[in-house]
């Protein structure tokens, strides 16, 4: 195993929920929107939300990506036989696009803005007005729990009536310029992931929120096979439904979102602090990001192969997301179309990921960082100037 480890999952002692466990198996109820599901969607609601809105579990974030854009089709009946495009940034996980094309459509790739890293306003314009209402769905991506301008996807809902899906999977316990959770009142899907990599992490699971309780409602009956009456399909459907164990396990993460997101902040301001200003680092909006990991864009001049090596040959471990970005990917380059993506080639060749969990140290971020530094200031002058 390595020293330090890229990721380090952590979720709830299982030994210190033994009594809940237990309440889930003397019930009897082990799915179907239980009494622990229902406790954990309203003291999500209540906790991150500011009690506005509605929150549906899902047993994965992908599952939830698909069933929100499945809905988001069916208000848009189609009568023209060109593609209904699904617009997403090409810098984010291989989830979104494979969702969309579950849910019927074909990704369409923006590139990315320089600075933030998520969806360039830009280049989303310049599809628009190429694809025009071909694009029924837009699908920004709230990259690396950072803070997107989600009233930018509501007016470009209001210009195009476009569906928005957004893909805010690294998300929960990020806080908007508002002080309210990312999300809170948006009036389309938002998805969240509880993947044990995110910083919400239960194992396996997903939220959808959302501020029109009708869409959760329409959500929550798709998930549970269409049964719009009982045992009777009135509607598409699939079973996105969460486990009541995995209930307990989320109710427990609820406990701890705040401080663990502000622990993973504070150690994302120790490396922002201690990198020196050769390294690119994402902007950030909003008042508090939720971390994943530590990205930043290595200098033209290195190689992000060699400095991973030297890193691993350290016991340091990282990661290099999203690269490959996804017109990159042979299943999605054969079938998907995308605009100009200079911006997302240069970021997705550059980027790396760094160790950043909770329980990580300040001491453990300046190692990583003296190792880094070490290992790209090494780099032969003259490369450095080319
Ligand atoms: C993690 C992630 C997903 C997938 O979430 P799951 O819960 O693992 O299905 C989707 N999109 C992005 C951007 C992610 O980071």
């Amino acid at each position: 195993m390595q020293e330090i480890p890229f990721v380090l999952a952590k979720t709830p002692a299982a030994s210190s929920l033994v009594d809940k466990f237990q309440e889930v198996e003397f019930s009897g109820i082990y799915s179907n929107y239980g009494p622990k599901n229902t406790q954990f969607e309203a003291a999500l609601q209540s906790r991150l939300f500011g009690s506005q809105g509605c929150c549906l579990t899902v047993c994965n974030a992908t599952i939830g990506l698909m069933t929100a854009m499945k809905q988001a089709a069916r208000k848009r009946p189609r009568t023209s036989p060109s593609p209904r495009y699904a617009l997403m940034p090409a810098f984010t996980f291989a989830a979104a696009a494979h969702a969309a094309l579950w849910a019927g459509f074909t990704p369409l790739f923006c590139d990315i803005d320089a600075g933030s890293w998520g969806a360039c306003p830009q280049s989303e314009r310049r599809l628009i007005a190429k694809y025009g209402s071909d694009i029924d769905l837009i699908v920004p991506y709230a990259t690396f729990g950072n803070n997107i301008d989600l009233d930018h996807y509501e007016r470009l809902h209001r210009e195009t009536g476009a569906g928005i899906v957004v893909d805010a999977a690294a998300s929960l316990g990020a806080i908007d310029e508002r002080g309210r959770g990312f999300g809170t009142g948006f009036r389309h899907p938002v998805v969240y992931s509880m993947h044990a990599t995110k910083t919400f992490g239960v194992g396996e699971g997903g939220v959808i929120y959302c501020a029109d309780p009708d869409t959760i409602a329409t959500l929550r009956i798709m998930g549970n096979f269409g049964f719009g009456e009982p045992r009777c399909a009135t509607m598409p459907g699939l079973n996105s439904k969460m486990t009541e164990m995995t209930a307990v396990v989320a109710l427990e993460c609820l406990k701890t979102i705040n401080d663990v997101s502000d622990k993973r902040e504070m150690l994302a301001d120790a490396y922002r602090r201690s990198l020196i200003s050769e390294f690119k680092l994402q902007s950030r909006t909003g008042r508090r990001t939720a971390y994943q990991f530590m990205p930043l864009l290595l200098p033209k001049w290195v190689s992000r192969d060699a400095v991973r090596a030297s890193l691993s040959a350290q016991g340091i471990g990282t990661g290099a997301y999203f690269s490959p970005h996804l017109m990159q990917q042979p299943y999605f380059r054969a079938q998907c179309e995308a605009d100009d993506l200079t911006v997302t080639d240069d970021v997705g060749a550059r980027i790396l990921s760094l160790p950043l969990w909770t329980d990580m140290t300040t001491s453990i971020v300046e190692r990583v960082v003296t190792a880094l530094h070490q290992c790209v200031l090494s780099n032969p002058a003259d490369q450095r100037a080319a």
